[in-house]
């Protein structure tokens, strides 16, 4: 059987949708799109081992770096920002 992947985005349940599928929506698709091709600052985040750990092997389950993990995280897909859902 296999293990649900989440959105990394949203973290969603991604159902219906291709096998190497990052994200659950066209909408989250598109705002990690809208990440990837703006210019990047870099920044210090200072978490627990506990914590990088959970990250570690959240990242590493769908196939994606822990600081795109945390990225896509960040962000709310476009069509939600303001709006009812
Ligand atoms: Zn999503």
């Amino acid at each position: 059987m296999s293990k649900v992947k989440s959105c990394i985005v949203c973290s969603k349940s991604i159902t219906n949708r291709r096998c190497d599928a990052k994200t659950c929506s066209n909408s989250c698709r598109t705002a990690l799109w809208r990440l990837s091709n703006a210019g990047p600052i870099s920044i210090k985040v200072v978490i627990s081992t506990l914590q990088y750990n959970q990250l570690k092997a959240d990242a590493d389950d769908i196939g994606v770096l822990i600081n795109q993990l945390i990225i896509a995280r960040s962000i709310k897909p476009f069509n939600s920002i303001g709006g009812s859902v």
